[in-house]
């Protein structure tokens, strides 16, 4: 199929469903100038082991390392801006075409470009959790505590703060990961836009989504596992396929 064909097929579907939703990765956010992990060249995984600063046992074993490599190696994420791809979300989610955005993703970039309805999975970068006692902190205030101590501690019972990331090791949100599974199971149109889909357990959400009777549509610079189960695979530059998607 030609790809203006599939674009226009992209199109259709959206307007047909009734209940649709969007699987974002890491991808979407690469031309917001915030690295991807596994891309050649560019990804996070070239640069640091991820199991020496992002796991819960490294965390647990040295924090100190994972506030002075890992959340500095995260800084940047806060000063970047939503691109055409998160914009266009927020913009079918306004005109009632897109339910739900259900994102691997960290940096809140669905929230800044106006999105409501928005599934993190693994967690986020705007506050922390007290593993003491479960007090919580706000960035900002994480940030200026590390200005004197690394790793910051809780005023209230000297416990150590970590951001509410999800690391390698940790349990997913159980609520989330529920309301994720529930909607994959409803929604009729599933789109998975820059996600590798091998990060477990988001990797099963898409199987949910087709078990459910829904259509899938993968956007995404290259193959995945589940292209062959989907109605329409577009393989290219996320940017440049929300430019051609003009349903608005
Ligand atoms: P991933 O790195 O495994 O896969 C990203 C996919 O996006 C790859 O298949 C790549 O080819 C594709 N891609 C990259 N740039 C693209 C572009 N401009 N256009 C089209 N496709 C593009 O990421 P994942 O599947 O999200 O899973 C890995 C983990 O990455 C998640 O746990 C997530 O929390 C974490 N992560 C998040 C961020 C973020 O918040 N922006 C950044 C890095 C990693």
């Amino acid at each position: 199929m030609k790809s203006e064909k599939r674009i226009q097929k992209v199109v259709d579907l959206l307007i047909n469903s009734k209940y649709a939703l969007v699987l974002t990765g890491a991808g979407i956010s690469t031309d917001s100038g915030i690295p991807d992990f596994r891309s050649p060249g560019s990804g996070l995984w070239e640069k640091v082991d991820p199991m020496e600063v992002f796991s819960s046992f490294a965390f647990q074993r040295n924090p100190r390392r994972f506030y002075e490599e890992g959340l500095k190696m995260l800084s940047h994420f806060s000063a970047a801006k939503p691109n055409i791809s998160h914009l266009l979300l927020a913009k079918l989610e306004e005109k009632s075409l897109l339910n739900l955005i259900i994102t691997q993703n960290i940096d809140g970039l669905h929230q800044k470009a106006g999105s409501q309805n928005v599934i993190e999975l693994h967690g986020n970068l705007r506050e922390g959790t007290c593993l003491g006692c479960g007090r919580k902190y706000s960035m900002e205030t994480i940030l200026e505590k590390i200005k004197d101590e690394i790793p910051p501690l809780c005023h209230m019972c000297g416990g150590i703060i970590k951001p509410d990331l999800i690391l390698f090791g940790d349990m997913l949100p159980e609520r989330e990961y529920n309301l994720a599974q529930e909607a994959c199971l409803r929604c009729d149109l599933m789109l998975v836009m820059g996600s590798s889909l091998i990060v477990a357990p988001v990797d099963r959400l898409p199987a949910t989504a087709v078990s459910g009777g829904a259509k899938l549509i993968i956007l995404n610079a290259e193959r995945t596992i589940y292209d062959r189960q989907a109605e329409v695979v577009i393989n290219g530059s996320l940017s440049q396929i929300s430019e051609s998607i003009d349903i608005l």
